[in-house]
């Protein structure tokens, strides 16, 4: 057990948590303990959910949807601006936890608990509307779209906040009820998150369990859970298609990304640097969209790694209050970072800065590594590392370093430097991946639809377009007489 003192809280409520079932925080029999990622200590006690509690859950959703799905767009509206309002009052707490439970700093931590906010705020004025098909002296055809019904939501533990409130927010704004498995490596914010909702929502339309690979796995075959949206790695989202074969469940898979970046030779350095160097290393590179394969063209590859390596070193100090970088968040994800380093190592890759796999006592530290030129074949590459460990390499021709950056696993997101438009555009257009990011650093952006392709998985989330996923379209015929 975790003492009071340890995780620093001395049993305040605000840091016990339930899994929370038809509008009512539940306790529960077993409980795990997170590990904060920068002093190993163990956390709070987290709730395990059991099958019970699932059947339960599913059986108040199904309960609850039967109204809410009556329920006018005005009506729902407001209920995710409530939901909004409840995120912005308890965002000292929220933030808090999440610190804890993924070693972010304090303020990358409240930036993503306020951008959580955003997103339901968003879905108070952004809607679907009925659309007229075609029209003629017989017949009009309307496409209409209906709510699902109950969603199974499973999410990752590198943003627990934004990455399952996207999903609630765009269930709840279509009619659905909803509920939510976080990653068992971060649990807290999104339980708190959902027993502080249920004061401005009715029982059953937004419930959360904790749990496991094994938890997950039961929802995928729940006959009565109708969608599932999954956000993490992409052999899980594979294992997680399979499962929801046998019940035709529809499935959104927000997967990994192997994303490229690409600086052509015409770029301001100055400008450009600390944009890539952001979007390689923010939160320590565990960013599924994160800049994970630098190419720049040859004629400036040297003066832009000079300056990569020296824009690093910013990211290289612990500052627990201010810094977009920290340890890695749990120690699976420590241990796969240090085999990418071994690789490098072992391969004899030419490694320019960090590489210290034990930079620091406590905690599960990798200093911004970066490597030069690694062959194309190689595993720092060819996988997502999802740490800050940044392969570099050079580019002469457009349309070879296009082929690439197309790597199956790259189908999530890219980016592309110049200050031409019309060649950032050309070349955007041709990078297979759901989102281009055009002299910016990767951050998704609630109002853009985002989803992978090809093994980055299918369906996506935000924007309009995004609630479609979360909705049958029903095709009304109606004759004229
Ligand atoms: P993961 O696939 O290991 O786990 C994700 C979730 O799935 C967790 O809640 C886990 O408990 C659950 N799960 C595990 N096995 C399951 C099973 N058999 N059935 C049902 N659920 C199961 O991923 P992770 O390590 O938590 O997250 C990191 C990965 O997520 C990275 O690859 C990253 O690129 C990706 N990611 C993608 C996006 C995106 O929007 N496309 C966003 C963030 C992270």
């Amino acid at each position: 057990m975790p003492s009071a003192e340890t995780n620093g809280t001395n049993g305040d409520s605000a840091y016990q948590f339930y899994n929370v079932i038809d509008g009512k925080p539940r306790i529960s029999k077993d409980h795990h303990q997170v590990i904060d990622p920068r002093t190993e200590e163990p956390l709070w006690d987290a709730p395990i959910a059991t099958s019970k509690d699932l059947d339960d859950a599913v059986e108040a959703a199904n309960r609850a949807f039967k109204t809410w799905k009556k329920s006018t767009t005005a009506e729902r509206q407001k209920a995710v601006h409530d939901v909004a309002n409840i995120i912005l009052q308890n965002v000292e707490v929220l933030a808090e936890v999440q610190r804890r439970e993924t070693g972010k700093s304090r303020a990358m931590s409240r930036f993503d608990v306020e951008r959580a906010a955003w997103h339901f705020e968003y879905y108070r004025t952004v809607s679907l509307e009925d659309e007229l098909q075609y029209e003629d002296d017989t017949v009009r055809i309307i496409a209409t779209h209906t709510p699902i019904g109950v969603l199974g939501a499973i999410s990752p533990w590198n943003f627990p906040m934004i990455l399952s409130t996207v999903k609630v927010v765009s269930a709840l704004a279509t009619g659905n009820c909803v509920i939510i498995k976080p990653s068992p490596f971060t649990p807290y914010s999104l339980l708190k998150f959902c027993e502080l909702a249920q004061s401005v929502l009715p029982p059953g339309v937004f419930q959360a369990l904790n749990g496991g690979a094994d938890l997950g796995e039961k929802m995928t075959l729940h006959p009565g859970i109708h969608h599932i949206s999954f956000t993490g790695t992409i052999a899980v989202g594979q294992r997680i298609l399979r499962n929801c074969a046998g019940t035709l469940k529809k499935v959104i898979l927000e997967l990994a990304g192997n994303n490229a970046c690409i600086i052509c030779d015409d770029v301001d350095l100055d400008k450009v640097v600390p944009q890539v160097t952001t979007g390689a290393l923010f939160h320590a590179g565990q960013v599924c969209v994160a800049s994970k394969r630098i190419y720049v063209h040859e004629s400036l590859y040297d003066k832009f790694l000079d300056r990569l390596i020296e824009e690093s070193k910013k990211f290289a100090i612990d500052d627990e209050d201010s810094i977009s970088f920290g340890p890695l968040s749990n120690k699976p994800n420590y241990e796969r970072a240090v085999g990418f380093i071994e690789d490098c190592k072992k391969n004899g890759y030419k490694i320019v800065a960090g590489g210290d796999v034990k930079p620091r006592e406590k905690g599960f530290w990798i200093p911004p590594t970066i490597v030069a030129k690694p062959p194309e074949n190689s595993l720092l590459v060819q996988e997502e590392q999802f740490a800050p460990i940044v392969p570099v390499m050079s580019w002469t021709d457009e349309d070879d370093v296009i082929t690439r950056a197309n790597l199956d696993n790259a189908g999530l997101g890219a980016s592309v430097y110049t200050p031409d438009a019309d060649r950032a555009q050309r070349i955007a257009r041709q990078l297979e991946s759901g989102t281009v990011w055009i002299n910016q650093f990767e951050r998704p952006h609630h109002a853009g639809f985002f989803g992978g392709w090809k093994l980055s998985g299918f369906g996506g989330e935000m924007g309009k377009q995004g609630l479609l996923h979360y909705c049958h379209t029903q095709s009304l015929q109606i004759a004229k007489t």
